[in-house]
């Protein structure tokens, strides 16, 4: 069973072959045996899971079940869930039960999924190994020495390791799609403003965008339906028809168009990622797709300009965390000053302050104009250099990560080598666009290799059609780790 895909697990569901208490029993006590090793989810609840399930069965037994009705499906602690501790691995939310759901979480409520629990992540989602978490590190499955990647790292090694069907992530410069590489999962960064911000926890508002993590394409099709739709209650969300992700998946790739950006195959890339990557296209030669070089010039300036804005916004953003409305209050301090630098001191990590500083910094007088400004226009540019790109291919393809998984603690010294991991991911979120990963080989020490996928605005159900083509062709996706 841990094995079967959503629509397998939907069609058992309705058959009754298993009922959704079984199956939801079935991952929790997966969680209990692996997880002190894993450290994938900050929280567990059986009680509120289970009785999810019983409301899914019921469901299921008056034959009003949806696709998702009955399946165990994990939520990043980013997502405000109801009556759930929702902490976004920080301590500054250690004692934040939410008093309402996100928008992402009520449309999995609807849908009849059960909420398995929330999964780990890097502090505010600021991390690309999952080691800036205050609940600890995640253990990547394949090789419980090396990180996850992040800040999605839960919710990449709860999947790989099939502790939940499927699971959430949001991405803001890479967190689903690099973690999914460094995991051998599939995940999905959708175009900005496809998927409502509404309860989850800001860190960089114009870049964040919450998305599927799964162990297929087809399965993130499904988790698609149900996360994708306008929500007023974000005023960035896109008011456009239902889309149904799965209606693409089986069409043929004859003549597709695959755009190579020179940038991305240049030096950088491990030479085990670029084999990989480049068996991956010639798998998509064969299916019938072909291959154009191109450009984008400005796309070596992502990391910088990233830098500049996501902790400008986040910042902002974070300034709510003051000690006095919610999460957590030093215990002693003089007057309200110091109640407020003593309880931000003492519950925020390294890596918060890091960018609360550089953003206070970038955003100050006299800084505005030389850093905050100037990167704006440069991510304009950025953005248009995909413009350009898409008059001459249909999607671009790339490694998602220039190596495979490193050791814990292996960069945590180097915030700059840190931030280079999301090389290829970055420009995505500062365009807008929607992109993923899939997995497409193994390189140094057996570790899982991603391909990117990147397609043009709203162009995710051909890129699931792409993806899902090159799975019905690989196993890569079905590969997984022996714990
Ligand atoms: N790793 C990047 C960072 O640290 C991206 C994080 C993300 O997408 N949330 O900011």
């Amino acid at each position: 069973m841990i094995h079967s895909s959503l629509s397998q697990l939907g069609a058992a569901l309705r058959a009754k072959k298993i009922s959704s208490v079984e199956l939801t029993q079935t991952y929790l006590d997966r969680i209990a045996q692996l997880n002190p090793t894993l450290n994938a989810f900050i929280t567990v609840n059986p009680e509120m899971s289970l009785a999810q399930a019983r409301a899914a069965d019921a469901r299921l037994a008056a034959g009003s079940a949806a696709a998702l009705t009955g399946i165990p499906i994990a939520q990043k602690d980013i997502f405000c869930a109801k009556g759930w501790l929702t902490t976004c691995g920080s301590k500054m939310l250690h004692n934040f039960v939410s008093p309402y759901d996100a928008h992402v979480i009520s449309q999995f409520n609807n849908a009849g999924a059960i909420n398995l629990g929330k999964t780990n992540m890097d502090e505010f989602a600021m991390g690309s190994s999952n080691e800036t978490s205050h609940y600890g590190a995640v253990k990547n499955p394949w090789d419980t020495a090396r990180v996850p990647g992040g800040s999605s790292g839960g919710t990449a090694a709860a999947v790989a390791a099939r502790l939940c069907a499927a699971a959430t992530g949001t991405d803001t410069g890479g967190s689903i799609r690099q973690p999914a590489a460094l995991c051998g999962i599939s995940g999905l960064k959708p175009t900005y403003g496809v998927c409502s911000r509404y309860g989850m926890i800001a860190f960089a508002s114009s870049l964040d965008q919450a998305g599927p993590m799964g162990r297929s394409a087809e399965d993130l099709a499904l988790m698609m339906n149900v996360m994708a739709g306008f929500d007023e209650r974000d005023s960035t969300s896109l008011q456009r028809e239902k889309e149904d992700y799965t209606r693409d998946l089986n069409k043929p790739l004859t003549g597709l168009r695959i755009g190579l950006p020179k940038e991305f195959f240049a030096e950088g890339m491990g030479s085990d990622v670029a084999k990989a990557v480049e068996a991956a296209l010639a798998e998509y030669k064969k299916l019938g797709a072909v291959i154009v070089d191109i450009s984008l010039p400005n796309s070596k300036l992502s990391v910088p300009v990233y830098y500049v804005l996501a902790p400008a916004e986040a910042s902002s953003n974070l300034s709510r965390f003051d000690g006095v409305r919610y999460g957590y209050r030093a215990p002693e301090y003089s007057d309200l000053a110091d109640m407020y630098e003593k309880s931000r001191a003492q519950g925020f990590g390294a890596e918060v302050k890091r960018r609360i500083m550089i953003g206070t910094y970038v955003l100050s007088h006299g800084y505005y104009d030389a850093y905050y400004l100037q990167a704006q226009k440069i991510r304009r540019l950025i953005a248009q250099d995909f413009t350009e790109a898409f008059t001459q291919c249909d999607v671009i393809m790339g490694p998602t990560s220039p190596s495979t998984a490193f050791k814990l603690g292996e960069k945590g010294d180097d915030p700059v080598q840190m931030y280079l991991s999301d090389i290829y991911t970055i420009a995505v979120n500062l365009a807008g666009l929607p992109g993923m990963s899939i997995p497409c080989g193994f390189g140094a020490n057996d570790m899982p290799v991603g391909l990117q996928i990147i397609g043009n605005y709203f162009d995710e159900a051909r890129m699931l059609n792409v993806a899902h083509q090159f799975q019905q062709a690989t196993d890569w996706h079905s590969r997984a780790p022996k714990i």
